[in-house]
C-alpha cells in the first residue's frame, strides 16, 4: 500500500492493474519535470549527540509536493527516481543543495561552535553511476566544507546488490574525505564481515531495532550486541528513529553516540530549523 500523505496518495495505488500501470507512468512522467518545475524541495532533521544533548548535524530527506497530488512519499517516488535513473539529476541536486545548507548552517554558528554535519542518502544507481564522485568533489570545492562534513549514506542492500561497482566507488568517496555511513543497519540478510570491507565511519541503526528498547523489549540484546561490535570497529552508531524519553535514555546508558527522531525534531525546512542551530541543546 502507498505510504503517500494526502487522500489522493492512497487512492493512486487503490485501483485495478491497469489502472496502477497508468498511474505509475503518470507518475514517472510527472517526477521527469519535477526538478525543473521546482517541485522538489529538502527538508532537514536533527541528529543529536546522546551524551551531550548537543546538536551534531542533519540528514537531509528529499520532498516531493505534486501539483495535485500533494505531497508524495520519498518510498514511494525514490524507487521510481532509481529505476528511471532520474535519481542521478535530483540526487546530483539534493547534494549541493545539502551542502550549500550546511556551509550556511555553520558560517551562522561561527568558528568557535561545534562543527555540524549534514547526511544525504545515496541510492545504488548513484554509486553505479559514474559522475557521483566528480559531483561530490566539485560539491566540496564549491562550498569550502570540509570533507567529513558530508555524511553518505548507504544501504547495505544496496551495496551487496553490486558490490564490486560500489565498493569502487566507495574507495573514491573515502579518497576525498568523506564520511560513509551505512542506513537502515540490521534489516538487510548480509553477513556481517561486508563491514570490515566497507570505508565506513557511521553504522545508522534502523528504527524497527529502536522501537522496542527500554522496555525490556525482543530487540535490547540485538542492540546491545550491535554496539559492542561497533565500539570494537571504531564506528559510530546513529539510532533511528527515537521518540521517546524511555528510548534516548536506554540508548545513552548503553554508550550509543548519536540519536535522530521525532524526539528530536521532525524534518523540516531550514528556515525551521534556524533557532536550533544556535541552542546549546537540541532539546
Ligand atoms: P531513511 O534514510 O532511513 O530516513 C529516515 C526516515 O525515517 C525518514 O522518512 C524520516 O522522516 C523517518 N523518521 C525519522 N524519525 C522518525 C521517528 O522518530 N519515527 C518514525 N516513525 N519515523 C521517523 P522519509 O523522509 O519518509 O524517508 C523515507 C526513506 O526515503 C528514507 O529512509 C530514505 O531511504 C529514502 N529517501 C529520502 N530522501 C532520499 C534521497 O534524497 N535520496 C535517496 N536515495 N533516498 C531518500
Ligand atoms: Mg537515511
Ligand atoms: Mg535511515
Ligand atoms: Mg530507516
Amino acid at each position: 500500500k502507498a505510504k503517500g500523505q494526502g487522500r489522493n496518495a492512497y487512492a493512486l495505488f487503490d485501483t485495478s492493474l491497469r489502472d496502477q500501470v497508468r498511474d505509475r507512468m503518470n507518475l514517472e512522467q510527472a517526477l521527469r519535470s519535477a526538478l525543473s518545475r521546482g517541485e522538489l524541495s529538502v527538508h532537514y532533521q536533527p541528529i543529536a549527540d546522546l551524551a551531550t544533548g548537543e546538536l551534531d548535524g542533519f540528514e537531509a530527506l528529499m520532498r516531493w509536493q505534486h501539483p495535485t497530488l500533494g505531497s508524495v512519499s520519498p518510498l514511494d517516488f525514490i524507487p521510481i527516481a532509481e529505476e528511471t535513473g532520474l535519481i542521478v539529476e535530483s540526487g546530483a541536486w539534493l547534494l549541493r543543495e545539502a551542502a550549500g545548507q550546511l556551509a550556511q548552517w555553520r558560517a551562522a554558528r561561527g568558528p568557535g561552535a561545534r562543527p555540524l554535519h549534514v547526511s544525504v542518502n545515496v541510492s545504488v544507481r548513484q554509486l553505479r553511476d559514474g559522475a557521483l564522485v566528480g559531483v561530490v568533489r566539485d560539491v566540496l570545492a564549491e562550498t569550502g566544507l570540509p570533507p567529513e562534513a558530508l555524511w553518505l549514506e548507504i544501504t547495505e542492500s544496496g551495496v551487496m546488490e553490486e558490490l564490486e561497482t560500489a565498493l569502487a566507488t566507495l574507495d573514491a568517496l573515502r579518497d576525498l574525505g568523506v564520511t560513509m555511513a551505512i542506513d537502515d543497519f540490521g534489516t538487510g540478510y548480509s553477513s556481517l564481515s561486508y563491514l570490515n570491507r566497507l570505508p565506513v565511519g557511521i553504522v545508522k541503526l534502523d528504527r524497527s531495532f529502536v522501537c522496542e528498547v527500554g522496555r525490556h523489549g525482543a530487540n535490547e540484546s540485538i542492540v546491545r550486541a550491535v554496539l559492542a561490535m561497533t565500539r570494537a570497529m571504531h564506528l559510530r552508531v546513529v539510532a533511528e528513529g527515537v521518540e521517546t524519553e524511555l528510548q534516548s535514555d536506554w540508548l545513552r546508558e548503553q554508550g550509543c553516540d548519536l540519536a535522530q527522531g521525532w524526539l528530536y525534531g521532525k524534518p523540516a525546512l531550514p528556515a525551521e530549523h534556524d533557532e536550533l542551530i544556535h541552542r546549546a541543546t537540541v532539546r
